[in-house]
């Protein structure tokens, strides 16, 4: 079996102390391939060297909407550096909006979303989502940039089916994480269920959102078996097929070759 990880935060803090163990083990946990996912310039920055220390590990560059208050134009001409500098970045992320904590203004992170679109248009990667209690205006948004054109995941994916047939009429792929795993997770069960085969992902958001038996545990891509299994669950298939269609789902999203 091969996976695909399609997001991750392995520069995070809660990795400090074992690092290097945890990623070097995650081939005997069939992880073939990670994304890890910028949130701010620091985390792009540490994205960027991870994906020069390791072969199996691309990155997304990008600055989530929290972290947008003081975000500069300098910024995006770095984002911009970075990204043709290295071919294993492979996508703009992850960006978007979240209103649950509300900060900073809901202006400010309209701007940096729409512009960031805009750089991930104009450097032809596809974009990585974050979108928290804010359906609406992202889809207004993701709409009126012609989001089609570019491509990409809303990722961790927590809103309803109906919404999400939106979200797939748009071109992009639904991200599944550890929630589904959740006695709670009945409404993404139901987006998995209705959502084509062919645009479902796998991602851990690790070391968030650890799926069950773990919940409230720090999380890694070790655990995207167990995500897995729910799909194959769902799907009526096996884990097997359930692992193979979202590995080539994410080879093709993220437009990897080989
Ligand atoms: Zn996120
Ligand atoms: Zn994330």
């Amino acid at each position: 079996m091969k996976i695909f990880e399609t997001h991750a935060h392995y520069d995070d803090d809660a990795f400090d102390a074992d690092r290097e163990s945890i990623i070097e083990r995650l081939s005997a946990f069939d992880v073939a391939k990670v994304v890890n996912i910028g949130s701010n310039m620091e985390t792009s920055r540490t994205t960027d060297a991870l994906t020069k220390k390791y072969d199996f590990f691309y990155g997304a560059v990008g600055v989530h909407p929290s972290d947008s208050g003081d975000m500069t134009e300098q910024n995006i001409e770095e984002l911009q550096r970075l990204i043709s500098s290295n071919d294993k970045i492979v996508a703009v992320g992850e960006i978007g909006l979240d209103y649950h904590y509300d900060e900073p203004d809901r202006e400010i992170q309209k701007k940096w979303f729409v512009r960031q679109l805009c750089l991930a248009r104009d450097t032809g990667l596809p974009v990585v989502i974050h979108s928290r209690d804010a359906a609406e205006d992202t889809i207004k948004i993701l709409e009126e940039n012609n989001i089609s054109e570019i491509g990409g995941v809303m990722h961790c994916y927590s809103y309803s089916k109906e919404l999400s047939e939106r979200v797939l009429k748009m071109g992009l792929y639904i991200g599944v994480g550890g929630v589904v795993t959740f006695k709670n997770g009945r409404k993404l069960v139901e987006t998995v269920l209705n959502a084509p085969l062919d645009r479902i992902v796998v991602e851990t958001d690790s070391p968030y959102l650890a799926p069950e038996p773990h919940r409230g545990r720090r999380n890694s891509s070790a655990n995207l078996k167990l995500i897995i299994n729910k799909i194959a669950e769902i799907k009526g298939i096996s884990p097997e097929e359930a692992a193979a269609a979202t590995y080539e789902n994410a080879m093709r999203m993220y437009r990897i070759r080989g």
